[in-house]
């Protein structure tokens, strides 16, 4: 069903889920393979990788796996025709996850802002991409690079600490390459330190 009707099937999922909560963490994964493969046919392919990932966390299977190899890209979004569209998509939501978060909000208010902001990120982008300096780095190098970015979005200025990922449980730093701390056997990057795509900065979910 969610080859041929996804619609239907994202709510027969829900309703499952409801109604029948999920007792064994098998169970879940599977359910949660076929919605990711429902998310993507319905267009929402950012959401599909996440649903993967989830499900990868449940129960590790490798056809899942080979979903999120076929699907994804390093930085855990759906993956793009090339790789420099992957590096702008993934710098895009960086800067959008950030400018809505400093605003304390889930969605931009209106088309204008989004406009504006999109406007200023890919001036940002250019910049960065002509300096050259992306050039030969990994996606967990790039991935480092975007956050340390700042740009200066109207009416406010951003913190600009840097982000340091932390295993809670061990209390070690983690490393973008480093197997997430999750169990998915994902890498940190592609997994809980993942970046949202556009599909889901639009409904908000991320
Ligand atoms: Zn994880």
């Amino acid at each position: 069903m969610s080859r041929h009707d996804p619609g239907g099937a994202v709510g027969h999922f829900s309703r499952a889920l409801r109604e029948c909560p999920v007792a064994r963490k098998r169970d879940l994964a599977r359910l949660l393979y076929y919605l990711g493969m429902a998310l993507r046919r319905l267009g929402f392919p950012n959401s599909a990788v996440r649903t993967w990932i989830t499900s990868q966390r449940a129960r590790r299977h490798r056809q899942t796996r080979e979903l999120i190899q076929r699907f994804a890209n390093g930085y855990g979004m759906a993956r793009q025709l090339s790789g420099d569209l992957d590096d702008w998509q993934a710098f895009y939501a960086i800067h959008t996850k950030r400018y809505l978060r400093c605003f304390g909000k889930r969605a931009f208010s209106s088309a204008d802002e989004r406009c504006m902001l999109a406007d200023i990120i890919r001036d940002s982008w250019l910049t960065l991409r002509e300096s050259g300096t992306l050039e030969g780095k990994s996606t967990a190098e790039k991935s480092v690079l975007f956050q340390a970015t700042n740009i200066d979005f109207p009416l406010f200025h951003q913190a600009r600490d840097p982000v340091v990922r932390v295993d809670f449980r061990t209390g070690e730093r983690l490393c973008a390459e480093s197997p997430c701390f999750c169990g998915s056997g994902l890498p940190f990057l592609a997994c809980c330190g993942r970046t949202p795509g556009e599909d889901e900065l639009e409904t908000g979910f991320f």
